[in-house]
């Protein structure tokens, strides 16, 4: 089989990578992802193109770590380097969803939970808004049998991107949740707060005990991201200046 490498999309700029880079930093510094997980964008310039860090613990990624894929997931300038298994998660998302524009994929533990029991996921707070239309759960068994739980190829990407439908998050039964949005900074914000959103729902269900919980409504979540994906800006630039001190870029 001749190894095919795709041609490349076109230069970022160092900017733009130090973002994403800041971005991986940032969802390791807020617990969202540890030894685990990946944050990639769309390529600024080529729709049909992403990037996404080398295979390496999120809190260490750099702008030199990032390598740029194809919509399948095959690398375009790897140089040696490893990619993460589970990259196809990306890809089939951009390729069946054009208003997505960056991807967080976690291990996050207090949103598992949600992905196990029969229990949905609610907006409890304005934070956490976009998830108020309601969360659907990928279960890798229904169309894979017993696999390693991973999304490690293309035909399993399709199946999680077809579960997620027009949403911008999902869970993964016994395995964690995928956040996405129509920048890096709404994703990134999306996939802090829906982490923070799980804990404040245990907490209400242990308050409530059994009772109604008055969360968030789907129109009034709506309105509520509207405000998220522009005054949510503040958060990301005071989580970007954490990670500048950390590092010098
Ligand atoms: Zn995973």
């Amino acid at each position: 089989m001749d190894l095919v490498i795709p041609k490349t999309g076109g230069r970022v700029a160092a900017e733009q990578l130090a973002d994403l880079a800041a971005a991986s930093r940032i969802l390791a510094a807020q617990g969202v992802v540890d030894g685990f997980g990946h944050v990639s964008m769309r390529h600024p310039q080529a729709p049909n193109r992403y990037l996404m860090a080398r295979s390496i613990a999120p809190a260490l990624v750099t702008p030199g770590d990032i390598i740029e894929y194809d919509l399948d997931s095959n690398a375009v300038d790897a140089n040696g380097r490893s990619s993460f298994l589970e990259r196809f998660i990306h890809g089939e998302i951009y390729k069946a969803r054009p208003d997505v524009l960056a991807v967080v994929h976690s291990h996050s533990p207090s949103v598992i939970p949600f992905g196990l029991v029969g229990v949905p996921m609610r907006a409890m707070f304005h934070n956490a808004g976009f998830i108020a239309e309601g969360v659907p759960v990928f279960d890798i068994r229904e169309k894979f049998g017993m696999t390693d739980m991973l999304v490690g190829n293309g035909e399993k990407g399709v199946a999680l991107a077809q579960v997620m439908g027009r949403k911008d998050i999902v869970l993964m039964r016994a395995h964690g949740s995928v956040a996405c949005g129509a920048t890096l900074q709404s994703a990134v914000f999306r996939a802090v707060y829906t982490e923070v959103n799980a804990r404040i729902q245990h907490w209400t269900n242990a308050l409530a005990g059994g009772g109604p919980i008055a969360a968030v409504e789907p129109e009034e979540g709506k309105l509520s991201d509207v405000v998220n994906r522009t005054a949510g800006m503040r958060a990301w630039d005071l989580w970007r200046s954490q990670v500048r001190s950390q590092v010098n870029w």
